[in-house]
């Protein structure tokens, strides 16, 4: 996609701090951190939402998600993560190529926003 930030990030058209790569997907730094480690697992290939995968999508992104998990202490995370994927308008998702947040480096606060 021309207008995505995340493909000109993946084609090096934009910069950004990569920490791991492979022919699936690259690791970056979030430029906004809301945890003391703040990293994006972006897969290559652009779709927005998990509807709008093909099953070797499904398969692509279950390899990356097995290698974050491989990568994790590398980047700091040897502690635990979280994972999160914003899906569309109640998940405030602000960038329509789907990636993963790895969020870590702290104990996160618990989740619950319900009522908030
Ligand atoms: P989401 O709200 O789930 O779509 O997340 C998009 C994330 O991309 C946000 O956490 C932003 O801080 C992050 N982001 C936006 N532009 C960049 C960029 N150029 N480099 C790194 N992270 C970015
Ligand atoms: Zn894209």
């Amino acid at each position: 996609m021309d207008d995505c930030i995340f493909c000109k990030i993946i084609k090096g058209e934009i910069p950004s701090k990569r920490f791991y790569e492979d022919e699936l997907m690259i690791v970056i730094a979030d430029i906004a951190p809301k945890a003391n480690k703040h990293y994006l697992a972006i897969p290559k290939k652009h779709y927005k939402l998990f509807s709008e995968m093909s099953e070797g999508d499904a398969i692509d992104l279950a390899k990356c998600i097995r290698k974050i998990g491989e990568i994790a202490p590398s980047l700091g995370l040897e502690n635990g993560f979280r994972l999160v994927v914003n899906q569309g308008d109640d998940a405030q998702q602000t960038v329509f190529h789907l990636h993963m947040h790895l969020l870590g480096g702290q104990v996160l606060p618990e989740q619950n926003f319900k009522d908030r």
